[in-house]
């Protein structure tokens, strides 16, 4: 899987990409991870990128040219045309299932903005989807570009030392992880549960078929739990519809496999949620 991170920081992502796994995985070609500075492709004799929005508006914005080029040179470079992803704000929020779809495509052009963000052109000519880390805005789009390759990029063959060690992983198949623990069981402040202890006997004597996962409830009950604090916190309708329709798509359906106990849950759920429509 190749890679291309377009940026006015490549330096930045640089650092995080070279240590640590994602850089062992580039170093032995497993994954090409390779960031072009957008800033070698003005024509401006001071080399900038940026302008002050046409029509008026507060800050700058990323020319339009610049980027355009840059893409240009990445496709000639890799003889086809990438898939390609704008980090923004106003993205789908990214989650492992995408990550997942995301890990098998061969080749990915990720634009990071700055500033206010980019020119329009650039997102209705060339970019495909836009994703977003998370529903706050960071100062520049370095940051959750490399929170996309790494998510993305250890789910690469080869990257890890197999599938298992993301497939077993909270979130992948809609379930968390169990708790885990370290030797010795009985340390300087805590003891291991006894249930611990007699499933680390199994697992020494060569299985591991106590390890069950924790179905999503738990993680469900903290994202009402958001769902409610926003709706106090007199969100604006438009975040308040992402919320909902992001538990109404992936949690419910993710759920729909789970035990009873969880769909009484969403029962419950679905009940209150009646009761804030009306009040709306
Ligand atoms: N004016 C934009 C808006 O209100 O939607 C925010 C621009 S932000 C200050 C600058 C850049 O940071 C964006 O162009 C985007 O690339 C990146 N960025 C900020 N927050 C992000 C997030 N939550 N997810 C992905 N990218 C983000």
């Amino acid at each position: 899987m190749q890679i291309e991170i377009a940026t006015l920081f490549p330096e930045m992502c640089e650092a995080v990409l070279s240590e640590s796994i994602i850089g062992r995985a580039r170093a032995a070609g497993h994954i090409s991870v390779r960031c072009w500075n957008i800033r070698e492709y003005t024509l401006d004799k001071h080399r900038r990128v940026d302008d002050v929005p046409y029509g008026g508006g507060r800050g700058m914005v990323m020319q339009a040219d610049p980027i355009y080029r840059c893409y240009d040179a990445v496709q000639q470079d890799i003889g086809a045309k990438p898939h390609v992803i704008y980090m923004s704000p106003k993205g789908r929020v990214l989650d492992q299932q995408r990550a997942l779809e995301l890990s098998v495509m061969p080749h990915i052009f990720v634009l990071c903005g700055h500033y206010e963000g980019v020119d329009q052109r650039i997102l209705d000519e060339i970019v495909d989807e836009e994703i977003s880390i998370g529903d706050y805005v960071l100062t520049g789009g370095e940051l959750p570009a490399l929170v996309l390759v790494d998510t993305v990029a250890r789910m690469v063959p080869g990257v890890l030392p197999e599938n298992l060690c993301f497939e077993d992983e909270s979130h992948f198949g809609g379930l968390l992880e169990y708790p885990q623990y370290t030797r010795p069981a009985a340390g300087a402040a805590h003891r291991t549960p006894q249930k611990h202890r007699r499933m680390a006997a199994g697992t020494e004597s060569g299985g591991n078929q106590n390890q069950t996962p924790r179905p999503l409830c738990k993680l469900f009950g903290q994202k009402i739990a958001v769902f409610f604090v926003g709706f106090e916190q007199n969100m604006q309708v438009h975040q308040f519809e992402k919320i909902r329709i992001w538990h109404c798509c992936h949690v419910s359906q993710r759920l729909k496999v789970k035990g009873r106990k969880v769909l009484s849950t969403r029962r419950k759920f679905r009940k209150k949620r009646k009761i804030l429509q009306k009040a709306r």
